[in-house]
């Protein structure tokens, strides 16, 4: 039987339970103002990583 990986909030490196919905401690623990500016700075490290 395949065990999915655990997941971890990128935001703040929490370690979720197996069967925990990342939408929903996102949706519960994070402002969107930190979602949409930790989105951002990941595409921005994409973007600057690219251009090397
Ligand atoms: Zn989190």
């Amino acid at each position: 039987m395949v065990s999915k990986p655990r997941m971890q909030c990128p935001l703040c490196n929490e370690r979720l339970e197996r069967d925990a919905d990342i939408e929903e401690h996102l949706l519960s623990q994070h402002e969107p103002r930190e979602l949409a500016s930790e989105i951002a700075s990941e595409w921005e490290a994409e973007e600057f990583a690219g251009t090397e």
